[in-house]
């Protein structure tokens, strides 16, 4: 049978409602044991002696108040009920699944529509909805989308799948559970999406995998403060324990090295994004370095301030990262130390198109920018094994620090949105510092 797309959008907002009735519904379910619970302590209590009376009252008091948070649960989960009725056939979901079939990329929101679909029509714990709901969040996750964030995690969460749920996400009063740890959260992409590309949102630091130390999904970190850097390991174990972290204070004795970087970058259209955490420039396709022959795709270049790396104790004015990633997925961050100097051309153009605030990548129009224009001259470099600089501080980066530096005017560094974005350096732990 053929819906109209009409339809077929009905059915969305319909189903999207239904997810969030649905993890009231498992969270009403939860309620009703507990209201069982105190109706036994209550009348044990009653049984007790007049000492008892005080406790009884607690207890009578406590009931209330479940019962009135209680009631309008009750009413959705009727809403819920009828609205799985309606999906019960399967029709809809089928209709839908055929539609989306010759779409290649669902975006968040509609992921989280088929998974609520599948979720209404097959039950909490089937594997296609949860699937969906997982897809909805790594996507989302990029954009962080926080409804789509939320809906997503609260119905993974309600089929008992283990996911970390934001506070934010959860009804007030509620404790937040210390969630276990999710795969999935662990990639979480913060270099860039799978296809090297296009990312929406990267706080500017690449993704690897890392299953040895999969971290719980936090999407809130910062540079000072409550959440900064001494704390990111509570919420990112690596940032923590790990022993191969970024950045370093480089300082001899060095190893000679024979290993080979050569840059082959290209001029393409203009992508930025202020991701609350940097500014980042998202490179389309094409440009690479070589390691050693190998080619290592450009993803994305970003800035901090000032230089995260520290050449005998000393940092500069800030730091270009160049991250790449080769065809295994090895991540390579080449460094390139901006000195206060003359004004820098290619800086200027940036700065002309960088957004100030956080928000969504933009594309200036008619800007090309090729990323070559940030590149010393020589090509001299320390190279180290290291990690992300931001949660979740994964290991297995390796560094290309550029011995040679390129100028930054004072004002430019003054026009940088963030004051300061920069990790302190990291315990070498035996590492190697080599240099060519
Ligand atoms: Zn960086």
């Amino acid at each position: 049978m053929k819906r109209t797309i009409i339809e077929v959008i009905l059915a969305l907002a319909l189903v999207g409602a239904g997810a969030f009735g649905w993890t009231n519904f498992k969270g009403n379910q939860k309620a009703t044991g507990q209201l069982t619970e105190l109706t036994a302590a209550a009348e044990e209590a009653a049984k007790a002696a007049a000492e008892k009376d005080a406790a009884i009252k607690a207890a009578e008091e406590e009931m209330a108040a479940v019962r009135a948070e209680l009631a309008p649960l009750e009413g959705q989960a009727q809403q819920l009920a009828a609205v799985k009725a309606a999906m019960a056939n399967g029709a809809t979901l089928a209709d839908l699944e055929a539609a989306y079939k010759s779409q290649k990329n669902l975006s968040a929101e509609r992921q989280v529509g088929l998974g609520a679909l599948r979720m209404l029509t097959k039950g909490a714990e089937d594997p296609a909805a949860i699937e969906s709901f997982r897809k909805a969040l790594q996507l989302s996750e990029l954009g962080d989308r926080k409804n789509t964030i939320c809906a997503a995690q609260l119905a993974l969460a309600a089929a008992g799948e283990k996911v970390a749920v934001m506070a934010d996400c959860l009804p007030k009063g509620t404790k937040t559970e210390k969630a276990s740890q999710d795969d999935k959260a662990a990639a979480k992409d913060v270099h860039g999406k799978d296809d090297g590309h296009d990312h929406a949102k990267d706080d500017g630091h690449g993704k690897a995998d890392d299953k040895k130390a999969p971290e719980k999904h936090a999407v809130h970190w910062s540079y000072d403060g409550e959440m900064g850097p001494e704390r990111w390991g509570k919420e990112f174990p690596t940032c923590a324990k790990g022993k191969s972290q970024s950045p370093l204070d480089i300082r001899g004795p060095f190893v000679k090295t024979r290993t080979v970087v050569t840059t082959d970058y290209k001029e393409g259209p203009l992508k930025m994004i202020n991701n609350g955490h940097t500014i980042q420039v998202n490179v389309p396709p094409g440009s690479k370095i070589r390691i050693d022959g190998v080619p290592h795709e450009l993803l994305q270049f970003h800035f901090h301030r000032p230089s995260e790396e520290k050449i005998d104790g000393k940092p500069m004015a800030m730091v270009v990262h160049f991250v790449h990633k080769n065809a295994e997925g090895k991540l390579a961050v080449l460094g390139v130390l901006l000195k206060e100097g003359n004004e820098n051309p290619g800086i200027k153009t940036l700065w002309a198109n960088m957004p100030m605030e956080e928000g969504p990548e933009v594309t200036p129009e008619g800007v090309n920018f090729n990323p070559a224009n940030l590149l010393p001259r020589e090509f001299d470099f320390y190279s180290y094994e290291g990690s992300l600089t931001t949660p979740p501080c994964t290991e297995g980066v390796r560094f290309f620090i550029l011995k040679s530096t390129v100028n930054v005017a004072k004002e430019q560094v003054a026009a940088f949105p963030f004051k300061r974005n920069a990790r302190p350096v990291q315990e070498l732990n035996g590492r190697e510092i080599t240099t060519n």
